[in-house]
C-alpha cells in the first residue's frame, strides 16, 4: 500500500496544477495519472490559447512540461488507473485496475472527460476501422481519403482543419446552422477550399461493412437522406466525464456524472476535493482546468494542514 498526504487522481492541467501548489504547501503528493498520464491535451495538436505561450504549444509538449515541473518539486506520477474510492473520512483507501492500493489524507479528484459518441448504427462496430474520436492520433491513416468530422465545437473544427492538410475532401457535418466554435476558427474553416459543411444534418448510420465506406445523413429541416461517401468519421461531439468509477461511492454526482463541487473545490465529503472538466459544466478550457486545479490545490493542502 502506497501512503501519502494527497493522491490526485488525473494527471492533465487541473491534476498537474493542483499538485504544483500542494507540493509548494509541503504536502506529500502523489498523481495516479492513469495509463497515459496527460489526459485530453496529449490529443490535441496546436493549442494557442493557454497563456504565456508566445507561439502555439503542442499538447504532449505542454503536459510533458507541467509533468516535470511537478516532478521537480517532489511529486511522484504513476500511471495508475484508480477504479475505486472507500471511506467517508480520512484517511481515504483508492484501489487502481492492477491491485494497488493508497491511503490517502485527502483526495483530489481531477479525472478529466472522455470523447461521447454519436451512438449511431455501424460506430461501434467501426471503431478502430474508420471511425475515431482522435483525428491527431488517427487522422495520418486517412492520407488521401475522404473523411467527415461531425460537430459543430471547436475539437471539431480543429480536427476538420488538420484533416484537410492530408484529405483532399473534409465535409464537416453539424445538427444546426450554428456554431459553438469560436469565429476566428470558423473563418478559417470557411476558406479552407478541401473543407465544406453540411449543416442542419445529423448521422443517422455509419456503412461498412469491414471499415467505412460512408454516412447516412438526414437533413433535420427537410427530413432528405442522402448518403456521403468517406473512408473516416471524426466524431467531435464533447465530451463526457470521467467519473463513472466513482458511483457506489461517498462522492455526489450530479445527473450528468459531473462531480458537484462548491466555490472552493470541496466536495461534499470532508477531505476529497475536486478539478477540472470532471467538474466543468461550461468552460473546458485547459487554462480553466489549471485554474481550478490551483484552487483544489490550496484548499487540499490548507485542509491537511489543519488537520496535521
Ligand atoms: P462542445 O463545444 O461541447 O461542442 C460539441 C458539439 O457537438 C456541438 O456543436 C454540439 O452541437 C455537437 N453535438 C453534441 N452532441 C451531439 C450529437 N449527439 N449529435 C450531433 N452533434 C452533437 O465540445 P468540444 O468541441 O469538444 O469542445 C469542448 C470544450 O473544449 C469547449 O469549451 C471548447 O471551446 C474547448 N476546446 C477548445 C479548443 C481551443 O481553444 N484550442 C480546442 C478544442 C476544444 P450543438 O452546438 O448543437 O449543441
Amino acid at each position: 500500500m502506497k501512503e501519502t498526504d494527497l493522491l490526485i487522481i488525473g494527471a492533465g492541467p487541473a491534476g498537474c496544477s493542483a499538485a504544483v501548489y500542494a507540493a509548494r504547501a509541503g504536502v506529500k503528493t502523489m498523481i495516479a495519472g492513469g495509463a497515459m498520464p496527460g489526459g485530453q491535451l496529449l490529443q490535441t495538436n496546436e493549442i494557442e490559447n493557454y497563456a504565456g505561450f508566445v507561439n502555439p504549444v503542442s499538447g504532449f509538449e505542454l503536459m510533458d512540461t507541467m509533468h516535470k515541473q511537478c516532478k521537480r518539486l517532489g511529486v511522484q506520477i504513476t500511471t495508475d488507473v484508480i477504479t475505486k474510492l472507500e471511506g467517508t473520512q480520512p484517511p481515504f483507501t483508492l484501489t487502481a485496475a492492477g491491485g494497488e492500493t493508497y491511503r490517502a489524507k485527502a483526495v483530489l479528484i481531477a479525472a478529466g472527460a472522455s470523447a461521447r459518441w454519436l451512438g449511431v448504427r455501424g460506430e461501434e462496430a467501426l471503431k478502430g476501422h474508420g471511425v475515431s474520436a482522435c483525428a491527431t492520433c488517427d487522422g495520418f491513416f486517412f492520407k488521401g481519403k475522404e473523411v467527415v468530422v461531425v460537430g459543430g465545437g471547436n475539437t471539431a473544427f480543429e480536427d476538420a482543419l488538420f484533416l484537410t492538410q492530408f484529405c483532399p475532401k473534409v465535409t464537416l457535418i453539424h445538427r444546426r446552422e450554428g456554431f459553438r466554435a469560436d469565429a476566428v476558427t470558423v473563418e478559417k474553416a470557411k476558406q479552407t477550399p478541401n473543407l465544406s459543411m453540411l449543416l442542419n444534418c445529423v448521422v443517422e448510420e455509419v456503412l461498412g461493412p469491414e471499415s467505412v465506406s460512408g454516412v447516412v445523413v438526414r437533413n433535420v429541416q427537410t427530413n432528405r437522406v442522402q448518403t456521403v461517401a468517406c473512408s473516416g468519421v471524426f466524431v467531435a461531439v464533447g465530451a463526457v466525464p470521467q467519473t463513472a468509477w466513482l458511483r457506489g461511492s461517498a462522492v455526489e454526482l450530479l445527473p450528468s456524472g459531473l462531480v458537484k463541487v462548491d466555490a472552493q473545490q470541496r466536495t461534499n465529503v470532508e477531505g476529497i476535493f475536486a478539478a477540472g472538466d470532471c467538474c466543468e459544466e461550461q468552460f473546458r478550457q485547459a487554462v480553466v482546468a489549471a485554474g481550478s486545479g490551483a484552487k483544489a490545490g490550496i484548499s487540499a493542502a490548507a485542509y491537511i494542514n489543519l488537520h496535521r
